[in-house]
């Protein structure tokens, strides 16, 4: 880390520290030259990517707009507010650690359905048929007996 004072480029850390609740490296720095001290802070950079949209254009990742669909999906089911949060920091954290600097929405849509999967059948059907789109009654069909088949054996012990 070059010295902002005088352009060295040997300084020392002479302290390092934790500050916002561990988000933040606090470092305090001491040119070898000049003497001067000054501090550093480092963040972990997190770069939501862009999410490429069906007709191929670019939009960035609008988390009001997940919820709102997570919440459409799961409306009048019995699923507490907590779960809808850790579905969507869920979704974030992939989103973050994807690594990708673009997301394609459909990708984005099987990560909604694998979090309601787990939440609410009902909730996931019933996204999974808009998203999806199911092209005919059969396809929505057997998602259903499929549904039906991984719930059966716990159902009949
Ligand atoms: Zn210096």
């Amino acid at each position: 880390m070059r010295c902002p004072f005088c352009g060295a480029e040997d300084t020392k850390v002479i302290d390092s520290r934790l500050a916002n609740e561990g988000a933040v490296v606090r470092r305090r720095r001491e040119c070898l030259t000049c003497a001067e001290r000054f501090t550093t802070f480092e963040t972990a950079e997190l770069v939501m990517p862009r999410i490429v949209k069906r007709d191929g254009s670019r939009a960035p990742f609008d988390e009001g707009k997940l919820r709102a669909g997570i919440l459409r999906a799961l409306e009048k089911r019995p699923v507490p507010t907590e779960r809808v949060d850790d579905a969507i920091n869920h979704i974030k954290h992939r989103l973050t650690t994807a690594g990708d600097r673009e997301v394609n929405s459909r990708v984005l849509g099987e990560w909604v359905m694998d979090e309601l999967r787990q939440m609410d059948q009902v909730a996931y059907v019933r996204f999974a048929s808009v998203y999806r789109s199911f092209q005919d009654v059969n396809a929505f069909r057997e998602e259903i007996a499929r549904l039906e088949q991984e719930a059966a054996p716990s159902a009949e012990r």
